[in-house]
């Protein structure tokens, strides 16, 4: 049996919603296959007040083992560093997140909020508000650089606004069966399982990426989301269009462009008007490239792409 405890702090339940929807595999299966107890869930825990508080500190004393401690949602610092603006269970849940992290065997944070501090951290960020080992891409975070759960790991990193539901599920997987020596972390402790390649890694638009054959409106199955709509594919490290949502689909195949959403600028230049949904070019040449290229070698190749378009390019290639 592998006892889990989660914990939200300034969060959507985004990620809680996610974490429900999980297909491979389910949330039951976690229960019924894989041996996970969830101690205590905020939308599946039985207990409250008193009897909470007497869960929560005997996993402190060490009388029931905290095998997975999963946190959701960013930890808040104000006012003045006492955490007193995210009270939980009679105490600021920092302090609650201080103690556990000092028993948890494994600490996993899911979704931007606790992996980087997400939205709540975004300038002037009133809450104090961090994520549990970073703020943004500076590590640290709340718990510190040094930090180490007792098996010996940084916090293990789940980005995404939200976070796959697969994502979560199955590292919870991998360290309920031993095997999460298997899976290498990046520089940003996120499994490199889905995080060494990109959202554009599958995506059903690359040919049109190839030939700069451009989106002009969301939703239009033809054409690539970056000329024009702002598309983040190239840049953003995730498994969006290999491990596809609900089992189907992704926003990029849906016509809607990727946000960057596992990445700790997210939301990048801080939604100021007009940033969003476009994308930001310097004589036509976009701010941002794909990952690995520099700006001249983009124009030498899109002045070639663009003459060698053929014409079925411009069509939409996905009839039924
Ligand atoms: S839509 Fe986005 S992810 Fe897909 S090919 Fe174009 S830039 Fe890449
Ligand atoms: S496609 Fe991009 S914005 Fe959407 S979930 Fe994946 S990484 Fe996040």
């Amino acid at each position: 049996m592998v006892n889990v405890l989660w914990l939200q702090g300034a969060a959507c339940s985004g990620n809680t919603m996610s974490f429900l929807n999980a297909e491979e595999p389910t949330v039951c299966d976690l229960i019924a296959d894989f041996g996970i107890n969830v101690l205590w869930h905020p939308s599946l825990g039985l207990e409250l007040g008193a009897n909470l508080q007497k869960l929560l500190w005997d996993c402190i004393n060490g009388k029931i083992p905290l095998d997975i401690l999963v946190f959701e949602g960013s930890v808040v610092q104000a006012p003045n560093g006492t955490g007193t603006w995210n009270r939980f269970a009679d105490r600021p849940m920092k302090d609650w997140l201080t103690d556990l992290s000092q028993v948890a065997s494994f600490v996993v944070a899911v979704g931007d909020c606790a992996t980087w501090g997400g939205i709540p951290a975004m300038e002037p960020n009133p809450s104090d508000s961090t994520g549990l080992q970073f703020l943004k891409r500076k590590e640290g975070g709340f718990l510190g650089t040094e930090y180490r759960s007792k098996a010996g790991l940084p916090v293990i990193n789940i980005p995404g606004c939200p976070a796959h539901p697969d994502w979560i599920t199955q590292i919870l997987v991998a360290i309920a069966t031993g095997r999460i020596s298997d899976i290498a972390l990046d520089e940003l402790n996120r499994p490199q399982t889905f995080f060494k390649s990109f959202t554009q890694t599958g995506c059903t638009r690359n040919v049109h990426f190839a030939y700069k054959a451009s989106t002009a409106e969301f939703g239009q199955r033809k054409g690539c989301l970056f000329y024009d709509l702002g598309c983040r594919g190239p840049m953003t490290h995730s498994s969006c269009n290999r491990i596809l949502w609900n089992r189907v689909s992704s926003k990029t195949r849906a016509g809607m462009p990727c946000l960057g959403c596992t990445e700790p600028e997210f939301p990048f230049h801080d939604l100021k008007p007009g940033t969003v949904f476009k994308t930001q070019t310097v004589l036509g040449v976009p701010k941002e490239l794909p990952v690995g290229m520099n700006k001249k070698d983009y124009a030498l190749l899109t002045i070639v792409a663009k003459d060698a378009t053929p014409k079925w390019a411009e069509e939409d290639i996905f009839t039924v």
